[in-house]
Formats: structure tokens, sequence, C-alpha cells
């Protein structure tokens, strides 16, 4: 018997078989942890929270995200008790992320889990970071993966040294995100196993353990969290991690109110929770050409983690979430701001995020006392260009429309 067991949220079915993340009624898989206490172990960067993540051993990996508290935003917004949790590259603060983004922690944790589960070889999807952080830490571990990307997203999955044979990037000339996503699933007929996405209870758990450094050091559980999201992974698993620690009880028991934003005009998210639904509509997706609209290209993924029962809309009722649709415009403003107060700067994601705080704050939605925890998903982007360098990987141009004869040629 190992540490824990996975269960359906809905129906309460144990989940069983290597990387299976599905249940029969569509709702989602969790990780029940018999550990019902947050214990920090002595092991090295994001394993210390070995406890609440689901494998059996830690690899030779050691970043973690690094949690601060602010002294020059939380003044300029108006703050006592402004936490950031950094996740990217900026060695001053011991974060040494060298894919810039908290995309690195998942993939750490889902790789060892996969290598565990025997997976021969993971089919991953991404918008960019997600590839980025794999083609590195694939690489590191010589594990085999297959990255479909699209184009457009390409110039963003630079890393710091080569990437082994092992790794294969599609480069998906015709399509976007969603469409990198059916591409990923087609794979599944040459045995490859789609890594799930927001399912993959390891990528969840990997994200909670920024919900876990945070109240290391705030000794308690925030107030609100603030984040930009995409797929609604991040949501979720902040969500999650906080009803662990509501269980453990020593950090509070009132859940952490998920501040979430997306890039304004693709805010699928948004207009539904707004309308307080839980389907998305076609038009509220329907955004033509998104990759060169919105400037946090990350965020662009149409098909969310959204309505399934234990997704993000269970997420913001069970927090009484609120959900920010932040322009290009704004998202500059407030990175630019971010750099010049604490001294970083920020990738777009993120910048959507800060400019949420500010938006947040501007409408009364937080006071100055409360205990605030704002994710600097990434960053750290022009110290690694200029200390490490980066090169761009080389990708094998594919078509949406592939057939499996195709698909089958570029990854062999
Ligand atoms: C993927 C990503 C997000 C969005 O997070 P989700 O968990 O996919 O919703 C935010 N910021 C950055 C930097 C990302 O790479
Ligand atoms: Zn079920």
């Amino acid at each position: 018997m190992g540490n824990y067991v996975l269960r359906c949220v809905e129906c309460g079915s144990t989940i069983s078989g290597p990387m299976n993340f599905y249940c029969k009624c569509d709702a989602l898989v969790r990780s029940i942890y018999s550990r019902k206490k947050l214990r920090t172990r002595d092991l090295p960067g994001l394993w210390k929270f070995y406890d609440w993540l689901p494998v059996r051993r830690n690899s030779e990996y050691d970043g973690k995200p690094i949690t601060y508290k602010s002294e020059h935003l939380a003044k300029g917004v108006g703050l006592d008790d402004l936490y950031i949790s950094f996740n990217g590259y900026d060695p001053d603060i011991g974060a040494n992320l060298k894919t810039c983004t908290f995309k690195e922690l998942e993939a750490a944790v889902e790789i060892e889990h996969a290598m565990e589960s025997n997976a021969p070889r993971l089919a991953v999807a991404s918008a960019g970071n997600t590839a980025r952080a794999f083609a590195h830490l694939a690489s590191k571990m010589n594990f085999p993966v297959v990255l479909i990307i699209p184009n457009r997203c390409l110039p963003d999955v630079c890393i710091t040294e080569s990437v082994t044979p092992a790794i294969k990037t599609l480069v998906v000339k015709d399509g976007d995100y969603s469409d990198a996503i059916a591409v990923a699933k087609k794979l599944s007929a040459f045995g490859i196993a789609y890594d799930g996405g927001a399912r993959n209870i390891a990528r969840r758990d990997a994200i909670g353990t920024i919900l876990f450094d945070a109240v290391l050091l705030a000794k308690r559980m925030p107030k609100h969290y603030f984040q930009a999201v995409g797929s609604g992974t991040g949501g979720i698993a902040i969500w999650e991690a906080a009803l662990r620690l509501r269980d453990d009880g020593r950090f509070g028991t009132a859940l952490p109110r998920l501040h979430l934003s997306q890039n304004w005009p693709f805010a699928p998210m948004v207009k539904a929770w707004r309308a307080r639904r839980r389907e998305m509509l076609k038009e509220d997706v329907d955004v033509p050409d998104i990759l060169d609209v919105i400037y946090a290209r990350v965020l662009s993924n149409r098909y969310p983690c959204y309505g399934a029962k234990g997704g993000l809309y269970d997420a913001l009722e069970s927090t009484n979430g609120e959900m920010y649709g932040i322009t290009n415009e704004e998202a500059k403003i407030a990175g630019k701001l971010f750099e010049s107060l604490e001294g970083t700067d920020v990738v777009p994601a993120a910048a959507v995020a800060v400019a949420s705080l500010l938006r947040a704050s501007e409408e009364g939605k937080i006071n100055r006392k409360d205990v605030v925890l704002l994710n600097i998903s990434g960053g750290g982007e022009k110290r690694l260009r200029e200390e490490v360098g980066v090169k761009e990987i080389k990708g094998i141009p594919i078509s949406k429309n592939s057939s499996l004869e195709e698909l089958e040629e570029a990854i062999s």
C-alpha cells in the first residue's frame, strides 16, 4: 500500500490502473493521501512536500516555488500582508526554474509519476510553457515524450541545454492549442499515453506545493489567491490543496478566495462564471486568430477543465471566487509595474495576474489587512537569457488533419 489512492470526487469510485485519471461518470479524480497533516521532509526542492505528492520516490529535480513577503508592490497596492509565490528564475531569491514558469513543477512531478507508472512514452500538448518545461526535464531524466505545439508558440520553447533524441516536437502548422490537444489524444493509437492535462493528478498536486510553501511562511491560509488561468489546472489545484490544509486545521478553516484571470477578449471562463454558468458557450470560445490577438498566449485553451464535476466551476463556487478579463494593455502596464517595484520581469500570463490584483484592489474586493497570495506563475526570463542563455528547439511540421500514417512517421 502506498501513501495515496485516487478517488472520483463525484461517485466515490476508486480509480486504478497506471496513468488513468478518468472515471466513467466523467468527474475529476483526486488523490487522497493517508497523511492528514502538512509535514515537510528533508528532501530537495518541492519533494519536501513528498507526503502530498503522488510519487513513491523523489527524482533529483530540486526546483520549488519561492514564497516571499512583498514590500514594494504591497505598498503600491495598499496591502499589509501580500505574499508572492515566485515561480521562475531569480538566483538572488533562490528561484532556479530554468524554464521560467510553474509548468516546470508540474513536469517534474508528472514525469516521476509517469515513470513510476511504467508509461513507455507521454504525449503532451502545449501552448509553449508546458513544452518548454517537458523538453528540459524529460531530456534531463531521459524520459521519452512527444510534444505537440502550435507553430505560433514554437519561439516560446527556449531551453538552456539541447534536447535528447527521446524528445519529439510536433509543430501544428495550421492550428491552435486546442488542435494540438486533439493531435495528442490521437497518438494513443500508438500506445503513447495522453497526459490528461488538468485531469492529471500529478500536475495538480505539484501546483499544490505553491500553497503549502506559502502557508509555511504566512503561518495561515491566505484569504485571497490571484492567478491567471488557461486550462484551469492551477485554480483547481490550489482549491484542492486548501481542502487538505483545512483538514489539517492548523492554518485556519476558511478556503482562500480564488481570484482568477484571463486575457480579454479570450476569456471563456470569465464570461461563463460571471453568468454563473457551468457550461461555456460556443461564442465564448470562438475568438478568431486567438494566438495573434492575446498577449498571454499560454492562456488560449478553448477546452479548459471548467464544467466537469470537481473542475474550475466547482472550485470557484466553493471559494466564492471571482474572475477578471484583463486587456493586453492592462497586462503590459501591470507587468512593467511589477518589474519596477519588485525588480524582476514577469511572463505575460503573470502580468495578467498582477493586473487582476490591481483591479481587485481598485474595486474594493480586498482589504488592507487581508493575507493575499499572488502567484507569479512565470518570470526572470531576462536574466536567464543574459546569464545562462537559451536556444530554440527544432520541430517537425504536421497538420491538424494529419493522418495516423503521417503522425506515425513524424514520431518515429
Ligand atoms: C499555463 C500557465 C498559466 C495558466 O495556468 P493553468 O493552470 O493552465 O490554468 C498561467 N501562467 C503561466 C506562466 C502558465 O504557463
Ligand atoms: Zn465517478
